[in-house]
């Protein structure tokens, strides 16, 4: 017996009737042969962890615009906060963690540069629309590995796919990073935005604050607690919580997602990437190769908003500076 095929018998034993199990994985588009060490999802989460997509993560915007400051959110730090809030929930409800930290890990490979603002950019340049719970498909079945992508297990690229609420997933693993992100990007953002100076702490809803507490820490613990309590076979939030939670999110809604102060640069981004959308479109071939070959096959508008989708906030900026800014004359 392999080391796989022993954690299969484990997953059949300790896991929940509701949990997908690696052994009936329906597997991958192309066929491989098994590892020894590790089920499909294990090898799942391993190739998206070493992809060049995730490393990206650390220079792109969860909500506030390039910060400065050390220790503001930045989408690889949510990434790992949302797959450590899912592994407790999925370890908890005994389902299946190596699935649950796969999509976790991989559900924002395909988020823009500079957030939501930049996906509003590319989703009105694209004729079929832009939406980043896509795009993380397409990174990780085209995009990676030289257009070969990373062959993953249909379980992962569901999960990925249906990560956005009032999507559907087929898991109940999917269900749980679907509500674990929607905890992690609330909790932070707050904390991101106090930072900020554009909230303080005594302005949240104060029966948001009695119900589900008064700290990050509080608030986490309590929505998962409630999501535990809540089962395996429907997974969410009990009613009251949903409610405050909601609550909060229109407040922060009102409050910071749509805060001029904190959005103040909004309006660079779209005027930065559509500067970058029409010169590339119009000299394709200063892309890399690997987005010249998707202009060939599949046309402009996607190559290009491809490659514009996968660049950090850094790269965007400095190829801006580098094209439309006249560089110093070099002296020395
Ligand atoms: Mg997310």
């Amino acid at each position: 017996m392999t080391v796989r095929e022993r954690t299969q018998c484990l997953e059949e034993q300790i896991l929940s009737p509701y949990a997908a199990k690696s052994a009936a994985s329906k597997g991958r588009q192309k066929p491989e042969e098994e590892c020894p060490l590790r089920t499909c999802f294990q090898r799942d989460r391993d190739r998206i962890v070493h992809c060049k997509a995730f490393r990206r993560l650390k220079q792109k915007t969860q909500v506030f615009l390039s910060p400065e400051g050390d220790h503001y959110r930045t989408r690889l730090t949510h990434t790992v906060e949302v797959a450590q809030i899912a592994r407790t929930i999925a370890r908890a409800l005994q389902l299946n963690e190596d699935l649950t930290e796969a999509i976790a890990l991989g559900h924002d490979l395909g988020h823009t540069p500079f957030g939501h603002a930049g996906e509003y950019v590319l989703n009105k340049i694209l004729p079929q629309g832009f939406h980043h719970y896509e795009q993380s498909v397409r990174v990780v079945q085209l995009l990676e590995e030289d257009g070969q992508g990373l062959n993953l297990t249909f379980e992962v690229l569901d999960g990925i796919l249906n990560h956005k609420k009032g999507h559907t997933p087929q898991t109940q693993e999917g269900w749980v990073v679907q509500f674990s992100d929607r905890i992690a990007y609330m909790n932070h953002d707050i904390e991101d935005a106090i930072r900020e100076g554009v909230l303080s702490a005594d302005q949240l809803p104060p029966k948001v604050v009695q119900v589900l507490g008064n700290t990050k820490s509080e608030r986490i613990k309590c929505l998962i607690l409630d999501m535990v309590a809540h089962g395996v076979e429907q997974i969410g939030f009990s009613p009251k919580i949903e409610e405050q939670y909601l609550t909060l999110h229109r407040f922060m809604y009102q409050n910071v997602y749509v805060n001029p102060y904190a959005k103040k640069e909004e309006s660079k981004v779209e005027k930065l990437l559509t500067e970058l959308y029409e010169y590339f479109s119009a000299n394709p071939e200063k892309m890399p190769w690997e987005y010249t070959e998707i202009y060939k096959k599949e046309g402009c508008e996607r190559a290009v908003c491809d490659y514009i989708a996968g660049m950090s906030d850094e790269y965007a900026v400095r190829l801006f500076e580098k094209i439309f800014v006249p560089q110093k004359w070099d002296v020395f």
